[in-house]
């Protein structure tokens, strides 16, 4: 593989050819009006004084209590707390419920696992989650949420998740911040160990999510934390007034770049191959963001820097050459892998490694429930992971009903 330079040059693109310019702008400058016009008719009716259009819905609903709600002054958590002593388990398992023994386990702390929570509390079935020792899933290391139902001006990640946190702990759920490290499903009740701790459980739902991939490369390990990130949201702040680079061609690249150009001067998109997976939108937004650089069939070699990240061997895909170039920061977004080495001795997994559901949330063994993304490669969204988690919920209340474990639910349980 040839070196042409180990010279330091600032990163620009080279003039343009015809069909290099329809690689940077792969769309031809077309943008597509998604609306036809706010009111479908071709009309966009007036704008209010803030450039929105109002909508008028009505007079305010009041929504009473509902009949079963505590009063509005008591402690929401307190009575639905486990409480010690007595069965728990099957019948006449003799287990003595107490702070490591429930009838629903949930491992993950996403959108899936904390949805879970909600609706297995709001069951009554006194959950126990274990939430990672970085709790909140992957919404963590994301910036503005603006597809997550309910948030019409977005949301950022994390406070989405303390927003599914408090939540679930209104209802009762128990949340312990550390990573599950062994199971045995073998046998009734499942154990699961954490950090030392054994719990068990009459039901696990595993909502363990994917971890973001890093390059691989030994210095993008060693400035890690001095430059190098996964995560724009927890880290972009230190880049206010650099110039910074992006690697990666989906979703997650594209809308980290935008998020970053909030703080950095300049941000240079790296993707290794001429076309991207992101959406159309989100490629046209960065197009038509003039902080933003795009460059295609561009991979990085290396990362530069000695205390901190200085520059960036990159590689031309096209040519095979490489180049340095000064560069102060470097954002991974290159996708994920499935947080399930801890459960491939025991559940299926696909060739992705990914685990495999039957029947909507279960798994191959009875009692044990798989919801979000650690199963689900195709949607990989808030709402899709927090909607797997409302059913593996459902389904294992009604499997707990089935095993005469918990009693049956009510149309008003949920
Ligand atoms: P994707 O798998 O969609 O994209 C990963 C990108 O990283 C690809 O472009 C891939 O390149 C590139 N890549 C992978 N490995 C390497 C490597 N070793 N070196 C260089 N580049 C590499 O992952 P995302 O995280 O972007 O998205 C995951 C899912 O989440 C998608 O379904 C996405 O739509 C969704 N998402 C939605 C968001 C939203 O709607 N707001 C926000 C973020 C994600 P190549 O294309 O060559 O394979």
């Amino acid at each position: 593989m040839a070196d042409d330079s180990n010279q330091s040059t600032p990163l620009e693109k080279p003039p343009a050819a015809p069909d290099q310019a329809a690689a940077a702008d792969p769309f031809g400058g077309l943008t597509i009006d998604f609306g036809g016009g706010a009111n479908g008719a071709g009309e966009a009716p007036a704008p209010a004084a803030n450039g929105s259009s109002p909508i008028d819905f009505g007079a305010p609903i009041a929504f009473g209590p509902p009949a079963n709600a505590p009063p509005a002054d008591a402690p929401l958590s307190t009575p639905m707390r486990p409480k010690t002593g007595g069965p728990v388990g099957g019948p006449d398992d003799g287990a003595e419920r107490d702070e490591h023994r429930t009838k629903v386990l949930i491992i993950g702390s996403g959108p899936s696992g904390l949805t879970a929570a909600i609706y297995a509390a709001r069951a009554n079935l006194e959950p126990i989650v274990l939430a990672g020792a970085v709790p909140g899933g992957q919404l963590m290391i994301t910036s503005d949420v603006e597809n997550y139902p309910g948030f019409p001006d977005g949301i950022l990640g994390p406070e989405l998740m303390g927003k599914f946190r408090e939540q679930a702990e209104r209802f009762g759920t128990r949340i312990v911040d550390v990573d599950a490290d062994r199971v045995d499903f073998s046998q009734r009740p499942f154990r699961v160990w954490a950090r030392g701790t054994e719990y068990r459980a009459d039901s696990v739902i595993v909502a363990t999510g994917a971890s973001a991939l890093w390059l691989g490369l030994e210095s993008e390990t060693r400035l890690r934390g001095r430059g190098v990130s996964a995560c724009a949201t927890c880290d972009g702040f230190f880049f206010k007034g650099k110039e910074i680079a992006v690697v990666g061609g989906g979703d997650t690249a594209l809308e980290e770049a935008t998020y970053l150009t909030r703080f950095a001067t300049k941000v240079h998109l790296l993707h290794r191959r001429e076309s991207f997976r992101a959406s159309k939108i989100m490629v046209d937004r960065a197009i038509a963001n003039p902080k933003i650089e795009i460059h295609t069939n561009t991979a990085v070699d290396e990362v530069l820097g000695g205390a901190k990240v200085e520059g960036l061997r990159i590689r031309d895909m096209v040519s095979d050459t490489t180049r340095e170039v000064p560069m102060e920061g470097l954002f991974i977004a290159i996708g994920y892998r499935p947080n399930t080495e801890i459960f491939k001795e025991q559940l299926e997994v696909d060739d992705k490694g990914y685990l495999v559901v039957h029947d909507e949330t279960g798994s191959k063994i009875d009692g044990v429930f798989i919801a979000g993304d650690v199963h689900d490669h195709r949607y990989r969204q808030a709402v899709t992971a927090a909607a797997d988690g409302c059913k593996a919920a459902i389904d294992a209340e009604r499997w707990l009903e089935s095993e005469g474990i918990s009693e049956a639910a009510t149309a008003t349980a949920w």
